[in-house]
Order: C-alpha cells, then sequence, then structure tokens
C-alpha cells in the first residue's frame, strides 16, 4: 500500500496542473471501519472541475502506522491510503495500477491494464483524488485536535 505522498508525488504534472480547477468537499464525518481486517478512517468527499457537468464519488481511507491508546496518532500525507474515484480518467489510467500496488481495487474498470494510457505502470492520483488528498489530511488533523479523536480500540 503506497501513501498519499507517494501517489502525489507519482502524478504527472498535467494532471496536477488541472487539479488546481478542481474542487473537493468531504462530506461526511470520518468513519472508522474495518477493512480487510485491518481498522482505517474512511472519508467520502465530493469533486468536481469548474469545466465539470457532474460531481465525483471519492473515497481515501487512511490507515495508521502509529497507535497509542487506541488512537491514530499525526494522520498525514505519509498515512498509507487506500483510494478510489469515479471519474473516467480513474478508471481508464489509476485504477488498475493502484489496485496492483494495495491501494485500490478493480471496481470501474474491466481489470485490464492501462497499456496505452499508463504504459509505465505508475500508480498515481486522477486531479479529484490529488485535491481531496491535503483536504482529507486536514479534516484528519482538525478531528485529532479537537478531541474527536479516531478511537481504535
Ligand atoms: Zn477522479
Amino acid at each position: 500500500m503506497k501513501t498519499l505522498e507517494q501517489l502525489m508525488k507519482n502524478t504527472p504534472t498535467d494532471v496536477v496542473e488541472r487539479s488546481r480547477q478542481t474542487n473537493a468537499e468531504v462530506i461526511k464525518p470520518p468513519q472508522i471501519v474495518n477493512k480487510r481486517g485491518v481498522k482505517t478512517v474512511v472519508f467520502v468527499v465530493r469533486c468536481k472541475a469548474v469545466t465539470e457537468k457532474y460531481f465525483y464519488d471519492v473515497i481515501i481511507e487512511l490507515y495508521p502506522t502509529e497507535i497509542s491508546k487506541g488512537v491514530f496518532l499525526r494522520p498525514s500525507l505519509k498515512s498509507p491510503a487506500w483510494v478510489q474515484c469515479s471519474c473516467p480518467f480513474y478508471l481508464f489510467n489509476c485504477e488498475w495500477t493502484l489496485a496492483k500496488a494495495g491501494s485500490s481495487e478493480i471496481k470501474y474498470s474491466n481489470g485490464q491494464p492501462p497499456r496505452t494510457t499508463n504504459p509505465d505502470q505508475i500508480p498515481y492520483l486522477c486531479k479529484h483524488l490529488y485535491k481531496a488528498s491535503p483536504a482529507v489530511v486536514k479534516e484528519a488533523i482538525k478531528a485529532g485536535t479537537k478531541d474527536e479523536r479516531f478511537d481504535f480500540v
């Protein structure tokens, strides 16, 4: 599983550029769930670029690297993450490589490697996920400082 920071660093510059015109809004309070036998904090985000008609559904799960007394300490861009977006770019460029890196699973694509759209098979983010990542980390830090800390007991 990759960290958000690794996935952001891998993201092509044109995608980073387009993310500047994208809005990301965390729409639900973060939830702690048990996924694949491990507890994680799940953020549900709604994203849309100014040029886009529709909102896309983004999910970002942060996995703790440090737990003390049942509390997820220091959530950051360095937290390992599992991500998903419902946009076409994600489907054609990102999903397979992210799933292969353990940071997503096949949901929207046909499960074939992106031979033409991402021939080097680099796990990176779409503009929505790129924009949402720091927003989600900010929410996680805010929750941690307001005593709504993620209780992992
Ligand atoms: Zn997207």
